[in-house]
C-alpha cells in the first residue's frame, strides 16, 4: 500500500497557488490540481494591498508584481464642481517596504505565482477536477477526474478547498455557506473610455450610486464597474447601455467605445460556517465571498493560504503538534468575519438609496475625506484596515503574551513591522526566528542554547542589539508567517521556551 499524500491542494486560483508556494518551501508532499485547463486570463481582483506584498516577499516574487503592476496610482473623485485627487500610494504607513496600493491584474500576479512555482518544479494538474471525498480513518480518499474521463484515486492526510465560491470541498465536507445576496445588478466592462485622464482611477459618486474606472491597460484600456438602472427590467449588457448609465453621473461626457468584455453579476456576502471540517480545510473564495469594495478577496485569500501552509508543513513533517491546525479556523475565520462587515459596510456607503446615506456620500464624504486624508497620521490609520496591515492574532491559542509586556512596540499576534527597515526579510526564511533586543553582551551563548534545545533546524536566532521594534531589554519570537507569536520584556527566556516546547517540541522528528 503506498504512504498518503500530505496534503492536496484543489484549485489553482491565487489562493491555492500560494499554498503551494508555502508547501513547497518546507518540501511538503503535495499535489495542487485545477479543473480549468488554463488560468484565468481575465482581470478580476486589480489591486494588491501591502500586507500581501510582505507576506509573498519570502518567495522572492514580490519584486516582479511590483515590476509589472503600478505602485503610483492616483484615485480622482469627480464632484459637481470640481475634481478631488487622492493618492493610494504614500498611504501614511512607515512600518513596511511596501506603502502603496499595488495596481496589477489578477491575471497578471496568477501568472507571477505560477512562474514561481514552475521554477520550483511544481506541476499544477490542469483538467483535473475533485469529484468526490470520502473520510477513512486517518487518510481522505479523494476521486479525481480529468478532461478526457479517466479517473483517479488519491488518498490524502488533508485536502484544502482553494476552489473558489462553489467549492466542492465544502459541499464534500458539508459545511454550510451562509450569508446573503445583494439586491443590485452590477455591470462591469473592459473597454476603451474617451474624456477619462489616463494612469488614475476615477470614481463618480451620485444619489444614484458610484461609478468606477480603473486603469488597465490590457485587454483594454478602462475596467468599468458599475449598478444597474434602479427599477428598470433586467437587460442585455450593451455598450448603449453602458453609456445610458453613464452620462447621468458625468458633466464633462465621456464616451464609451470598444468593449472587449461586458457582464452584469449579483454580489454575495458569505462566509463558511467553519474553515475546517477533519481533515479538510477551506481558504479563499470557498470560505468567504463579498463585494470587491476595498479589494479584499485575492488578498485575503492569499493570506489565509499563508496562515495555513507552514501549519501543515510542520504538523505533516512531525514537528508541530496536530493542534496547531486548530489555530487555523481560530485565527483566520475572525479576519473573514470582519472583512465581509468592511465590505458590507462600504459596499452600502456606495450603493444605498437611503437619503442620510446619500446625502454622507454625495455631499459630506466628498467634502470632508481629502481634508481629512491630508494629514498624514489619518491617512496611516484609515489605510492601516484597507492594506490589511492591521490584521492582527492577539487573541490565538498560538500567541502568547510574556508575564511582563515591552513599553512600546509589537505585541504578541501582532505582525512584526519592518521596522528597523529589512527585520522582515531577516526573519523570511522558513521556521520561527527568535528576537533578541537589547546589548548584545545579555544574550550569552550558553542562554541561547538552552532555549533552541536541539531545534537548529526550524529556529534561528537574531541579536538585534539597539536596533530593534522594542525600547530596552525585549524578546520575541516571530512564527513562520511573520506574526509575532511570543513577546516579553526582559532578559529571562522561560516563558519563551514554554511556548516552543509547546508549539515546536524539541526532539520532535523534523
Ligand atoms: C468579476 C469579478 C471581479 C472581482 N474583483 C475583485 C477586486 O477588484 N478585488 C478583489 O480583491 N477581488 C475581486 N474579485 C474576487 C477575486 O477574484 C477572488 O477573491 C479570488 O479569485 C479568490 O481566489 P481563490 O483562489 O480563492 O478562488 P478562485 O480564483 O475562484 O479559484 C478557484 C479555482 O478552483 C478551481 N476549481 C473549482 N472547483 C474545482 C474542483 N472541484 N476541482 C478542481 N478545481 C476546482 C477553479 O477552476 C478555479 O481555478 C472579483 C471577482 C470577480 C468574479
Amino acid at each position: 500500500m503506498t504512504a498518503p499524500l500530505d496534503v492536496l491542494v484543489v484549485g489553482a486560483g491565487p489562493t491555492g497557488l500560494a499554498l503551494a508556494a508555502q508547501l513547497r518551501s518546507y518540501g511538503t508532499a503535495f499535489r495542487i490540481l485545477d479543473r480549468s485547463l488554463d488560468r484565468a486570463r481575465e482581470s478580476r481582483a486589480l489591486a494588491i494591498q501591502p500586507r500581501t506584498l510582505e507576506a509573498l516577499a519570502g518567495f522572492g516574487v514580490t519584486g516582479e508584481l511590483v515590476a509589472r503592476g503600478n505602485p503610483a496610482m492616483q484615485l480622482r473623485m469627480h464632484l459637481p464642481r470640481r475634481v478631488v485627487q487622492l493618492p493610494l500610494f504614500d498611504i501614511g504607513l512607515d512600518d513596511t517596504a511596501y506603502p502603496f496600493l499595488l495596481f496589477l491584474s489578477q491575471a497578471e500576479t496568477e501568472s507571477v505565482l505560477a512562474e514561481h512555482l514552475a521554477r520550483q518544479r511544481v506541476v499544477i494538474e490542469r483538467g483535473t477536477e475533485l469529484v468526490r471525498l470520502e473520510r477513512k480513518g486517518l487518510v481522505v480518499t479523494c476521486r479525481l477526474r480529468r478532461g478526457d474521463g479517466t479517473e483517479e484515486t488519491v488518498d490524502a492526510r488533508y485536502v484544502v478547498g482553494c476552489d473558489g465560491a462553489h467549492s466542492t470541498v465544502r459541499g464534500q465536507a458539508d459545511i454550510g455557506f451562509e450569508g446573503y445576496a445583494y439586491p443590485q445588478t452590477f455591470l462591469l466592462a473592459d473597454l476603451e473610455a474617451d474624456g477619462l485622464e489616463p494612469g488614475a482611477v476615477h470614481m463618480y459618486m451620485t444619489g444614484s450610486g458610484v461609478l468606477l474606472f480603473f486603469p488597465l491597460g490590457s485587454p483594454a484600456t478602462w475596467r468599468m464597474l458599475t449598478m444597474g438602472l434602479p427599477g428598470a427590467p433586467e437587460r442585455e449588457v450593451t455598450l448603449p447601455l453602458l453609456q445610458e448609465i453613464t452620462d447621468p453621473y458625468s458633466t464633462d461626457r465621456l464616451v464609451l467605445r470598444d468593449p472587449v468584455w461586458m457582464t452584469d453579476f449579483r454580489l454575495h456576502n458569505r462566509g463558511a460556517a467553519h474553515y475546517r471540517s477533519g481533515p479538510c480545510f477551506l481558504a479563499g473564495d470557498a470560505a468567504h465571498i463579498h463585494s470587491p469594495a476595498g479589494a479584499q478577496g485575492m488578498n485575503t485569500g492569499i493570506q489565509d493560504a499563508l496562515n495555513l501552509g507552514w501549519k501543515l508543513a510542520l504538523v505533516c513533517r512531525g514537528a508541530a503538534p496536530e493542534e496547531l491546525l486548530e489555530t487555523y479556523e481560530a485565527e483566520r475565520a475572525p479576519v473573514g468575519r470582519s472583512v465581509r462587515r468592511f465590505t458590507n459596510r462600504a459596499f452600502v456607503i456606495g450603493t444605498s438609496r437611503d437619503p442620510l446615506i446619500r446625502f454622507a456620500r454625495t455631499r459630506l464624504a466628498p467634502r470632508l475625506a481629502p481634508t481629512a486624508l491630508r494629514a498624514k497620521g489619518t491617512r496611516g490609520r484609515v489605510f492601516r484596515t484597507v492594506s490589511e496591515l492591521g490584521i492582527h492574532y492577539r487573541r490565538s491559542p498560538a500567541t502568547t503574551a510574556g508575564s511582563r509586556a515591552p513599553v512600546r512596540g509589537p505585541r504578541a499576534g501582532d505582525r512584526l513591522p519592518d521596522m528597523p527597515r529589512g527585520l522582515q526579510a531577516r526573519t523570511a526564511g522558513t521556521g520561527y526566528h527568535v528576537l533578541l533586543a537589547g546589548p548584545t553582551r545579555i544574550w550569552s551563548d550558553e542562554r541561547i542554547a538552552a532555549v533552541l534545545n536541539g531545534r537548529t533546524d526550524l529556529l534561528a536566532v537574531h541579536r538585534l542589539g539597539e536596533e530593534s521594534p522594542w525600547p530596552g531589554v525585549a524578546h520575541g519570537l516571530v512564527r513562520p508567517d511573520g506574526y509575532l507569536g511570543y513577546v516579553a520584556r526582559g532578559a529571562d527566556l522561560t516563558g519563551l521556551r514554554a511556548y516552543l516546547d509547546q508549539w515546536l517540541p524539541a526532539g520532535a522528528c523534523s
